[in-house]
C-alpha cells in the first residue's frame, strides 16, 4: 500500500504543475481562436465547409449541455464508466477546458448563483465578466478535482482534464482532412485549399459560435427573459438562447430543478438535449434519467 502510493504522491505536483501550464494556454487558445475568426475572409467558402461549420456546432453544444452540464454538473442520469469517458472527449472538442473543471464551476455557480462567490454573475459582478471575464480570468483556475469529488476518483478523468486540448486539436485535424478529402470532388476548391477552408469553418469559426452560444447561458439568461419560478437568484427562461444552445435557454426552470435530465418543462419548450439524451437511453447507453418532482412544478 505505501509503495503504491509513492508514485502516485510524486505524480501529483507534476501533474498540477502540467494542468496549470496547460489551462494558461488555454487562455492563449482562447484568444488566439478569436483572432483566427478573420481568416475567413481570405479562404474560399464552400458548402461543405458551411456545413461542416454547422455540424460541428452542434455536435458540441449537445456535448457541452448533455455531458459537461447535466451529466458532469448535475448527474441528471447514468451511465457506464466508458460511454461517461466518451462524453467527456467530445466535451473537450468545445475548447472549454476538462470536464472537471467545467463541471466543478458550474456547481459553484449554482451554490451562490447570483451571489458574491457566483464564479460568473451579472448581476454581482457585470455582464462582460459573466460572459468572457471569468473564462480569461485565472481566478477561477484552481477549482478542478476538489470541486467535484465524485467524478475526480476517476483517473481517466483527471488526465483527459489536464490534456483536455488533445480532442479539441483531433478535431481541428478531423477538419482540415475532411476538406482535403472532398476538395476538387464536392467542390470546384483544391484539395489543399479546401483543407485549410474546413479548419477555418468547421473548427475556428464553428469554436468562436460555440463559445458565444454557450456563454449566452451565464450572461444573458441571468438578465434577460421570463422568471417562472422564484428561485432566489436571477435566472431566466430565454427561447432563443434555449434554440442556440439545445435547451440550456429554459435557465430559470434549471434554477428550480437543476438535477432534472430535462429542462423544458412544457411541450413547446424545446429541449435538444433532453431529446438526445431519450435517443441515447433506447440502446441503454443511458439510464436512470432523473425527472422534475411535481412539487417543483407548480408556479409559486
Ligand atoms: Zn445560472
Ligand atoms: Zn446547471
Amino acid at each position: 500500500m505505501r509503495l503504491l502510493s509513492l508514485p502516485r504522491l510524486a505524480f501529483k505536483p507534476v501533474r498540477r504543475a502540467l494542468s496549470a501550464s496547460s489551462r494558461h494556454y488555454g487562455k492563449a487558445v482562447f484568444l488566439v481562436i478569436h483572432l483566427l475568426v478573420v481568416t475567413a475572409f481570405f479562404v474560399p467558402v464552400s458548402w461543405p465547409a458551411i456545413a461542416l461549420c454547422v455540424g460541428c456546432y452542434y455536435m458540441r453544444i449537445f456535448a457541452i449541455t448533455v455531458g459537461y452540464h447535466r451529466y458532469f454538473a448535475h448527474r441528471a442520469f447514468k451511465t457506464s464508466r466508458p460511454f461517461q469517458f466518451v462524453l467527456a472527449i467530445f466535451g473537450c472538442s468545445a475548447v472549454q477546458k476538462g470536464p472537471l473543471w467545467w463541471a466543478a464551476n458550474h456547481r459553484k455557480h449554482h451554490k451562490h448563483s447570483d451571489q458574491e462567490e457566483d464564479p460568473h454573475s451579472p448581476v454581482k459582478h457585470g455582464l462582460w465578466w459573466s460572459h468572457v471575464g471569468w473564462v480569461i480570468s485565472t481566478r477561477n483556475d484552481e477549482i478542478g478535482e476538489d470541486g467535484i469529488p465524485d467524478f475526480s476518483k476517476y483517473w481517466e478523468l483527471r488526465m483527459l482534464d489536464d490534456f483536455h486540448w488533445v480532442p479539441a486539436l483531433l478535431l481541428a485535424g478531423v477538419c482540415w482532412l475532411f476538406g482535403y478529402l472532398t476538395g476538387g470532388i464536392l467542390t470546384d476548391v483544391s484539395p489543399i485549399e479546401h483543407g485549410w477552408t474546413c479548419l477555418v469553418w468547421g473548427f475556428i469559426v464553428s469554436t468562436v459560435c460555440l463559445y458565444h452560444g454557450t456563454f449566452l447561458v451565464n450572461s444573458v439568461c441571468h438578465v434577460l427573459g421570463r422568471k417562472r419560478f422564484v428561485t432566489g437568484d436571477e435566472s431566466r427562461n430565454n427561447w432563443w438562447v434555449a434554440l442556440l444552445t439545445m435547451g440550456e435557454g429554459w435557465h430559470n426552470n434549471h434554477h428550480n430543478y437543476m438535477s432534472s435530465a430535462s429542462i423544458g418543462y412544457r411541450w413547446w419548450e424545446i429541449d435538444g438535449g433532453y431529446y438526445l439524451i431519450r435517443a441515447l437511453a433506447i440502446p441503454r447507453l443511458v439510464w436512470g434519467l432523473r425527472k422534475v418532482p411535481t412539487t417543483k412544478m407548480t408556479v409559486s
